[in-house]
């Protein structure tokens, strides 16, 4: 059987538990070599396991893998980096097993969106400020389909999550200010969220690429963008004390609707 795992956002303990298992039980790991930690494969594999690193394969050539380590029988890991539903090109792998008949499953994983929050120590959803998280990628050689550009998703002034665009921030920053956020939106690119050599750089949507040439991020980086990433925001109903939910009574009228929160620069 072939399994699709998400690896995670990089640090090794950041695959899930049925991710682990599964690893420590592949014959064969085909991982995504160019962003994958391999001190995943150190950890989770059992000794013996065939490891083949897919960033110097073709789909093809997975296929082919995939197709003789079923023949043979074996359990076979794709091993994906992050949630493997994000820019994984899972998709037209999973159609060609549908079409040879071979079975397959998929286990989610963290991914690095959510390693950048955790990195920023941010939550991209705040009342008052931005109830969408819009994820999307500049686009470079893989054009997005009209109406995709970032100058149209830039209209919405929520909170927006980059992939894949750290080589083009200067693209990113003219089309993000050309759709209208302001010059002065907080910004913060954050590099290898959760490795060892996790960074971040604040900075606006006015110096966004100044910031990443300053600092040498080209890669392996996500953009986000928002309101969120500065004080300022609503308290949340769930947890207010005048508000019922199924679970809670209401107790008490509030004094203060607005959480005043702290700023976070
Ligand atoms: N499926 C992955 C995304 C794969 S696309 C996920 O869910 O995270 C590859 C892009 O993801 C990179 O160009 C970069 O923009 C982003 N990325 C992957 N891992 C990252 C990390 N640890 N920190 C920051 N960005 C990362």
């Amino acid at each position: 059987m072939i399994h699709f795992v998400g690896a995670g956002p990089g640090a090794e303990d950041l695959i899930t538990v049925r991710g682990a298992d599964l690893l420590a039980k592949a014959d064969l790991v085909i991982y995504a070599g160019s962003l994958v930690n391999s001190g995943l494969l150190d950890r989770y594999c059992r000794k013996g396991a065939r490891v083949l690193d897919s960033s110097r394969m073709t789909l093809e050539e997975v296929l082919d893998q995939m197709r003789a380590a079923e023949a043979a029988g074996l359990e076979t890991v794709r091993l994906h980096t992050g949630d493997p539903s994000l820019y994984g090109a899972i998709r037209e792998q999973m159609d060609a097993l549908d079409r040879e008949g071979m079975a397959y499953d998929l286990t989610p994983g963290v991914s690095s969106f959510g390693a950048a929050a955790a990195a920023l120590g941010a939550e991209y959803t705040l009342p008052g400020v931005s109830q969408t998280v819009i994820i999307t990628r500049a686009a470079g050689r893989t054009p997005v389909p009209a109406g995709e550009g970032l100058r149209d998703l830039a209209r919405h002034g929520s909170t927006m999550v980059l992939f894949l665009s750290a080589s083009l921030l200067d693209q990113v920053q003219e089309e993000l200010l050309a759709g209208g956020y302001a010059p002065a939106t907080p910004a913060a690119l954050v590099y290898k969220a959760s490795w060892p050599d996790q960074r971040v750089v604040r900075c606006t949507v006015g110096t966004l690429a100044a910031a990443g040439h300053e600092a040498g991020v080209s890669r392996t980086a996500l953009v986000t963008v928002g309101g969120f990433l500065e004080g300022g925001y609503d308290r949340s109903w769930l947890y207010n004390p005048s508000f019922e939910t199924g679970y809670r009574k209401a107790r008490e009228a509030p004094e203060d609707q607005t959480g005043d929160m702290h700023g976070r620069a």
